[in-house]
């Protein structure tokens, strides 16, 4: 276990309790890489969650709960990374929410959420993360934006607003440390099915009234021709390869991983 790639690296994944973060936690895992677990869920099933990751793939876990919605919070956790492995090598800034309504009825508040948890964090975790890097000349930042990054769909505007600005903010952190060892790249994956989507497509199946197999095609079939979601493993798959040396010119780069999704 000890020849990885990523043997001796740390990474932070935010939002790695459920879904994506935790496919590519597991992915960064089994390179060897120790992980720092972040997110909100039952406590005895994330202490299982880091006991069994630990235990799998050979490598120290640690989690904090902070809320990144609360920037004291983000602090608290990057001084705790500091503490338990010296710095944060790879930065996975994943953690996400989402909220649907129409801009004239979109509640301010859950505009201010996913503003300060899918943007502001990743500002935060960044500014914390790279003075380490820079200190070693190596890190890896990954963005979890979407393809809402890259093109709109309606009722989504704090969403596609806000991974619009992920996707800038990618590219100012990769030009400001171009001349260093340390990348930073956005993945923009469509349709995964996560918790977070699954909210969606139940909300189809109820408000349509149709089973919720039926509102999972229509869901791909609005938008994603592949018709086939994109899984974690794949993400985690990718996150593995942009922390390789084979990704090392890739910089400021918003990468789709959609079925086809953009291509239209
Ligand atoms: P998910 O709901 O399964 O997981 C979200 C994670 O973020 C969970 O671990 C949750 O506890 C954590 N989280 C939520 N609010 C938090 C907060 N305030 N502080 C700390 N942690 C918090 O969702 P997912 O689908 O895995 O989404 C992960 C990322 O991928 C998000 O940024 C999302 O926008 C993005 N994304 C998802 C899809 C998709 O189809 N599922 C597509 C494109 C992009």
């Amino acid at each position: 276990m000890q020849n990885r790639p990523l043997s001796g690296k740390t990474a932070l994944v935010t939002g790695s309790t459920s879904g994506i973060g935790l496919g590519i936690a597991h992915a960064l895992a089994a390179q060897g890489a120790h992980i720092f677990f972040n997110g909100f869920g039952d406590a005895a099933r994330i202490d299982a969650l880091q006991q069994q990751t630990a235990r799998e793939f050979g490598v120290i876990t640690k989690y904090s709960n902070a809320d990144m919605s609360a920037p004291a919070d983000i602090e608290t956790m990057m001084l705790d990374a500091s503490a338990e492995f010296g710095g944060v090598d790879i930065l996975v800034n994943n953690a996400g929410i989402q909220h649907v309504a129409p801009i004239e009825d979109f509640p301010t508040e859950r505009w201010d959420a996913v503003m300060a948890i899918n943007l502001s964090a990743a500002f935060h975790t960044t500014r914390l993360a790279l003075p380490y890097m820079q200190k070693n000349n190596w890190g890896r930042i990954i963005n979890i934006a979407s393809v809402h990054g890259l093109v709109a769909s309606a009722g989504k505007s704090a969403y596609v607003a806000a991974k619009h600005g992920l996707i800038g903010l990618t590219k100012v952190t990769a030009l400001e440390n171009a001349h260093t060892g340390i990348t930073c790249n956005a993945i923009c994956p469509g349709w995964v099915l996560t918790p977070l989507v699954q909210k969606q497509v139940d909300a189809r199946a109820g408000s349509r009234n149709i089973p919720t197999e039926q509102a999972k095609k229509e869901l791909l079939m609005e938008k994603q021709p592949s018709g086939e979601f994109v899984t974690p493993e794949e993400l985690g798959a990718m996150a593995v390869f942009l922390c390789s040396p084979a990704a090392n010119q890739v910089r400021g780069a918003a990468w789709n991983m959609d079925g086809g999704w953009v291509a239209q």
